[in-house]
């Protein structure tokens, strides 16, 4: 029976400036930037700081982004995890991962503690419909909830969870001193788009007196984030292959209609 270590620390180097959009998300994330950098002006007015903040979108939306961001403006170490490496057919191995994640989180502290998927383990309890023993995973949830209130132990680290099930949740997750926070992330609208699109554009050989920002936001309803990133990126791997010295509009083009591509099969496989 291994708890062999599920997650990963690292130096985060993102930054508020990589996420674009999320002009709320971000306002209300900051606030844990101040208290990860200076908790003591906090602690000295008797301010409790939150433990944690759940943030809630569908996928590709950014939220991995935002919580690396927020440990890369911190300058703290940044701890990330995903709730399915918790869901284990070994009875016992869960619990003593989350164990071992918070006790490494206390030793680095201040830092972030970043688990995605927080719904593989943090489901209502009592309701069925995993794989696996379900026991096992309540066990695990009731671990995570009792290294959530450890507030004295657990000083200066910070969790983030990321969901886009909000609805199956365990309400004991939400209450506060656990995720105090919610903080809802939408796929972007036409200006939230543009504003991805030129961070992502940046690095690319382009024809900059065009604003292609602005044309390929209007062209990309309903695309997260990470689907963005997806079409600039394709639109370069098709520029080179096609030995262009610049990316143009029918590269983007072609690069669109791969990503729509793409959505359309992972839709029908899923339903
Ligand atoms: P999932 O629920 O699938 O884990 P997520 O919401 O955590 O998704 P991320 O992993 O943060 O999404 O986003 C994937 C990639 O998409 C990012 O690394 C980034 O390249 C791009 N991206 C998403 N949102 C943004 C944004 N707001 N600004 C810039 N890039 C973005």
């Amino acid at each position: 029976k291994s708890t062999a270590q599920k997650f990963s620390k690292e130096k985060s180097t993102v930054s508020f400036k990589d996420v674009a959009g999320l002009g709320e998300a971000k306002v209300e994330i900051e606030e844990f930037v101040n208290f990860l950098k200076d908790s003591k002006k906090y602690k000295d007015i008797g301010a409790k700081i939150p433990r944690g903040a759940i943030l809630i979108g569908p996928p590709g939306t950014g939220k991995t982004l935002l919580a690396k961001a927020t440990a890369g403006e911190a300058n703290v170490p940044f701890f990330s995890t995903s709730g399915s490496d918790f869901v284990e057919m070994y009875v016992g191995v869960g619990p003593a991962r989350v164990r071992d994640l918070f006790e490494q989180a206390k030793k680095n502290a201040p830092c972030i503690v970043f688990i995605d998927e927080i719904d593989a383990i943090g489901r209502a309890r009592g309701k069925g419909g995993f794989s696996g023993s379900n026991d096992e995973r309540e066990n695990t949830l009731n671990q995570l909830l009792v290294e959530m209130d450890g507030f004295a132990t657990l000083k200066d680290v910070v969790v983030f969870a990321a969901t886009n099930r909000p609805d199956i949740l365990d309400q004991a997750l939400l209450r506060p001193g656990r995720f105090d926070r919610q903080i809802t992330i939408d796929n972007p609208d036409l200006k939230s788009r543009e504003e991805i699109f030129t961070v992502h554009l940046k690095p690319l050989v382009l024809d900059k007196s065009i604003n292609y920002a602005e044309k390929l936001a209007s062209l990309t309803p309903g695309f997260s984030g990470a689907d963005i990133g997806n079409v600039c990126n394709e639109a370069a791997l098709i520029a080179a292959r096609k030995n262009a010295d610049i990316i143009t509009m029918k590269h983007f083009d072609a690069a669109i209609d791969r990503v729509i591509g793409g959505l359309e099969k992972k839709n029908s496989v899923l339903s």
